[in-house]
């Protein structure tokens, strides 16, 4: 049985205020939101972690380096963010590989770096928008995905996929339930062809609560990976009610 997952990267924003205010207003209502994690900027996790100790949300970081040490000035190895427990990373995120020239296989160095060290990477993967009219979202996507699996193997069936269309981040343009299904088919194909068909596959890209619940209706859409909205503590709760929600019809059904 699959898992929902919701998922928060607070990209680089906080303060130590606004991060206090924000976690304990997550913890409060957690309670009936399902699986969530919140993705900080490094300066934070250790508070983060903290914060949440005893709670069932989970935290993550949000970009991790291919070494495990040595001469890499600015770098942050998984074998360090093991030792906080950090649960999870994402690794190429489309601002990475936009604004920091990661490419698939660096990006599959990561994911790869973050298992040894046993950290879940939260893979994004997704397409442009001139990619999107070229009609070469599948191929992008498949590509993108192709070089996690080459990297990882059998470990692919640890790590977490996000569907994240470029042209839906951070612009309140969200790809319809139906454009998201037809991508996480695929990829649910091409994972479960590699022996990974069961790893959460997330949507991302202007999620809010008011979109969420036509998203995880989708047969493919598991969970969300949300921006923007995972500053607002109740808005990030509601899209993971939204999320356990969808996730409790489909076990219904299934009994
Ligand atoms: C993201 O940063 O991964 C993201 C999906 O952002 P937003 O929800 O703001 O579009």
């Amino acid at each position: 049985m699959r898992s929902s997952l919701v998922v928060g990267n607070w990209k680089m924003n906080g303060s130590r205020t606004a991060n206090a205010a924000l976690l304990a207003g997550i913890r409060a209502g957690c309670g009936d939101a399902g699986a969530l994690a919140v993705c900080a900027p490094f300066p934070y996790l250790a508070e983060v972690a903290a914060a949440l100790d005893g709670s069932p949300v989970a935290w993550g970081a949000q970009d991790v380096s291919v070494h495990a040490a040595g001469a890499y000035t600015g770098e942050v190895s998984a074998p360090m963010l093991a030792e906080f427990a950090c649960r999870y990373v994402l690794v190429g995120h489309s601002e990475r590989r936009q604004m920091h020239g990661e490419t698939d296989a660096v990006v599959a160095q990561k994911a790869r770096a973050a298992r040894a060290a046993g950290i879940t990477p939260i893979a994004c993967v997704g397409e442009t928008l001139a990619e999107r009219d070229a009609g070469a979202t599948c191929s992008v996507v498949a590509r993108q995905t192709g070089a996690l699996i080459d990297a990882l193997g059998g470990q692919m069936a640890q790590v977490v996929v996000a569907y994240e269309p470029v042209w839906a981040i951070g612009t309140g343009r969200t790809a319809s339930p139906a454009e998201a299904q037809a991508v996480h088919a695929a990829l649910r194909a091409q994972l479960a062809a590699a022996g990974a068909g069961d790893v959460p596959l997330l949507y991302g890209g202007s999620v809010k609560a008011a979109n969420a619940a036509g998203l995880f209706a989708q047969p493919d859409v598991d969970g969300a990976l949300v921006g923007g909205a995972s500053l607002d503590a109740q808005e990030f709760l509601a899209i993971g009610r939204a999320a356990w929600a969808a996730r409790s019809a489909t076990m219904k059904v299934l009994s």
